[in-house]
């Protein structure tokens, strides 16, 4: 028997749809990235397309693992993604790549273009399942798909034809229009418990320092993904390298050769990101290396916020104030480069431009 592999919770509402026999047509499953929204796509998904799911000795309902269709799904984690199964439709934005269309092939992977809603979700549905039984679309990122794109998908999700089960997974819900969220079950996942990042962390981030580490549990937020992107792009360093000036520029010290530093670390993330990423943008690559610097920063100041705030007294809020109001000033400063960022500032001169914000912002100094 192969269970469905996810979060508990998330888990638990499928498996009570599962188990009353009345399966919803559409869910939207959300919650913040990395904490295993597609990975239980695929698990419900392998269920629905069994072709004998069963109930296990607690109740829930699981894949046989043996019949034709669990034949052609693995149930190793990530390895259903490159499933062959022809009743199992998976949208991701890569598939941009795979289009029928030259332009869509050719543009940037920025939004799930219209030409791969139809190849892969519309006509599909119109379809019958080939294996004779159900079908599942699972459509990752779904906010990526336009208003015009959702508009589409709005008469599969309100009219679906027998057998046809739409997941859409997405970490910003709001981008939805809401005439989708109406039509569809929304299954909630929540951040990570910090046991299972630790236990991840000791694993697969084990040449780290144990310092190193606690900073990776703890940055993650509860996020797997957030967590593996640290390690693949070994954001350990930036924060060895970045924190201490922060601390420094504290005590007064201007941290003159930080910003290069910033700048340099970004850029290398920028590439080694566009090399990892076929087709992938620079632009997009110098933004995301930019927000998670910024990431890094801000998570750090809001860490030393919280840890001043626990110290103060409650009878004095004027020492409350002053000693977070340094804390305050960095996340006022990334928050100007980042709007920096955004206008198209270069990066090297948004990163000097945070430097100099931030000393001024701690110290009052120019
Ligand atoms: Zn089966």
């Amino acid at each position: 028997m192969d269970h469905i592999i996810g979060q508990s919770r998330a888990i638990d509402v499928l498996q009570s749809s599962l188990r009353s026999g009345r399966v919803p047509h559409a869910f939207i499953f959300h919650g913040p990235a990395g904490v295993g929204k597609f990975t239980t796509a695929l698990g419900f998904a392998r269920v629905m397309l069994c072709h004998e799911p069963a109930n296990d000795l607690s109740g829930n309902v699981a894949a046989c693992g043996a019949c034709e269709s669990c034949k052609l799904i693995p149930d190793r984690p990530g390895a259903a993604a490159s499933s062959a199964h022809p009743d199992l439709h998976l949208v991701v934005k890569e598939l941009a790549l795979y289009s029928e269309d030259r332009q869509t092939r050719e543009r940037k992977l920025s939004n799930i273009p219209l030409a791969v809603l139809e190849q892969h979700v519309l006509q599909p549905v119109s379809r019958s399942a080939l294996l004779r039984h159900n079908k599942v679309v699972v459509v990752d990122e779904a906010e990526l798909i336009d208003a015009r794109g959702q508009n589409l998908l709005l008469k599969t999700l309100e009219e679906p034809p027998a057998g046809t089960y739409v997941v859409l997974v997405t970490s910003s819900e709001h981008e939805l229009l809401p005439t989708i969220r109406s039509r569809c079950q929304r299954v909630a996942f929540l951040p990570l418990p910090e046991e299972t990042i630790r236990a991840w962390a000791e694993e697969h981030a084990h040449a780290w320092s144990p310092q190193s580490r606690a900073w990776l549990t703890d940055f993650a937020g509860g996020s797997l993904g957030r967590a593996a992107l640290a390690v693949e792009y070994d954001l350990g360093r930036w924060a060895q390298r970045v924190l201490p000036a922060i601390d420094a520029a504290a005590q007064g010290k201007y941290p003159s050769d930080l910003g290069g530093a910033m700048g340099a670390m970004m850029d290398e993330f920028a590439k080694s990101w566009v090399d990892r990423h076929e087709k992938a943008s620079k632009d997009a690559a110098n933004k995301l290396g930019a927000s998670l610097m910024w990431a890094v920063i801000t998570h750090y100041a809001r860490r030393k916020m919280q840890t001043l705030a626990a110290k103060v007294k409650p009878d004095d809020p004027v020492a409350a104030e002053s000693s977070l109001e340094p804390w305050a000033g960095v996340i006022d400063a990334v928050n100007d480069a980042e709007r920096e960022i955004d206008a198209n500032v270069q990066m090297s001169l948004a990163s000097d431009h945070l430097v100099s914000r931030l000393f001024r912002g701690m110290t009052g100094r120019v």
